[in-house]
């Protein structure tokens, strides 16, 4: 199954540089910087999260806490 990729507006904790999309594969989710393709667990990000990506995030809070 390929993951399928949310665009938010949130900036990258390590470059600042890249904003992070939200990646869904196999029942996990990540979130990739757009620019220098780091990926970050969701509770490595949750001090930094938005009011929409916790929108988004909501939507599958059955799966974001592995
Ligand atoms: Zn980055």
């Amino acid at each position: 199954m390929f993951a399928t990729g949310t665009a938010t507006t949130m900036t990258c904790p390590q470059c600042d540089a890249g904003r992070l999309t939200i990646l869904r594969s196999c029942g996990r989710v990540r979130m990739e910087c757009g620019q220098c393709r780091r990926q970050f667990q969701i509770h490595e990000v949750a001090h930094r999260l938005d009011a929409q990506t916790e929108a988004i995030l909501e939507r599958w809070n059955s799966i974001i806490y592995d």
